[in-house]
């Protein structure tokens, strides 16, 4: 189905007029037509050729929101993979690794920002950092943010600080810091070189940004390791957490990496609709329903039948 879809899609981004070309050209298949080759069951819901196609655009969703997940229902696992759902009026599929990966960075996001996960590692030997000046003011200018994160730096000669760093300026020398203590996060230590890539994120942004690099690929990838993997069986309770537990997400459509989570594949209300005007066509002219399923009427006969056949 997926793949029908994407055909559908990539076909009318290439070409509108083929479309309709295709449509033209299939009108010697006129619904009756259509009904013979409904007796193959591989042309189900084909979407891309044939009779669903005329409607092809109105089956793909257009969009899926963050409130399509608030009323959704959770179907069974499917594939080891995936989490099929219908919220609203379509179905979608959501990824069970991209999911869970977006749910735990959050919650390790919060553990950081909140300090739980957050501590200060003093180096047994102190480290010396050599800083071109432009780097050393960006240390004084953010210092705040620096230490709060749990980079613990001392300057030189404090002294003749003022005095030397106005002959720095004159000269561009470069200055040198020492680093007494690094940041700590979820037991990992963090190291100069992520000081000074931090420092840089600073001037790039203005001092706005929130996490240093270093620990948003650190939180990244603890999220992905720890994450449901591909091949997991899940229960279907456990599926029912895992969606239940993603809309509480604030990026709940994106995994860690960007990726997204869930993906919407089917308008439901408009396929019923194009089904049922398929049944109305095809009772003129068979008995038989097009998907060859039908529904019994509950009938003892058949079931005396059915008791004969199974003992003779
Ligand atoms: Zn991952």
């Amino acid at each position: 189905m997926l793949s029908c879809i994407s055909e559908l899609i990539s076909r009318e981004v290439q070409d509108p007029i083929d479309h309709r070309t295709k449509w033209r050209s299939c009108s010697p298949q006129t619904p009756n037509d259509k009904l013979i080759d409904i007796g193959n069951q591989n042309n189900i819901l084909d979407i891309s050729s044939g009779f669903l196609h005329l409607a092809g655009n109105s089956l793909i969703p257009e969009t899926i929101g963050k409130k399509c997940l608030e009323d959704a229902k959770v179907l069974h696992q499917v594939d080891k993979k995936f989490i099929p759902i219908t919220a609203g009026r379509t179905l979608a599929v959501i990824d069970q690794h991209a999911a869970d990966e977006r749910i735990r960075l959050e919650d390790l996001r919060q553990k950081v920002l909140s300090g739980e996960a957050k501590a200060l590692t003093y180096l047994d030997a102190e480290q010396e950092l050599v800083l071109p000046e432009m780097g050393y003011q960006l240390l004084n200018s953010y210092g705040e943010q620096i230490k709060d994160w749990g980079w613990i730096c001392k300057s030189h000669t404090q002294n003749s600080e003022s005095f030397r760093r106005n002959l720095d300026i004159l000269n561009r020398q470069q200055m040198t810091i020492t680093l007494v203590a690094v940041p700590s996060i979820f037991g990992v230590n963090l190291n100069d070189v992520d000081l000074l890539e931090f420092l840089q994120q600073l001037a790039d942004t203005d001092g706005s940004s929130t996490m240093p690099p270093s620990v948003v690929r650190l939180l990244n990838s603890k999220a992905c390791r720890g994450a449901i993997m591909f091949g997991d069986s899940l229960l279907p309770l456990e599926c029912s957490l895992l969606v239940e537990e993603l809309k509480h997400t604030s990026l709940c459509f994106q995994c860690a990496h960007g990726r997204p989570t869930t993906v919407p594949l089917v308008n439901l209300e408009a396929l019923h609709n194009q089904i049922t005007k398929l049944g109305l066509m095809n009772e003129g002219s068979s008995n038989n329903k097009w998907h060859g399923l039908q529904r019994h009427k509950v009938c003892l006969e058949r079931a005396v039948l059915r008791l004969n056949s199974a003992k003779s």
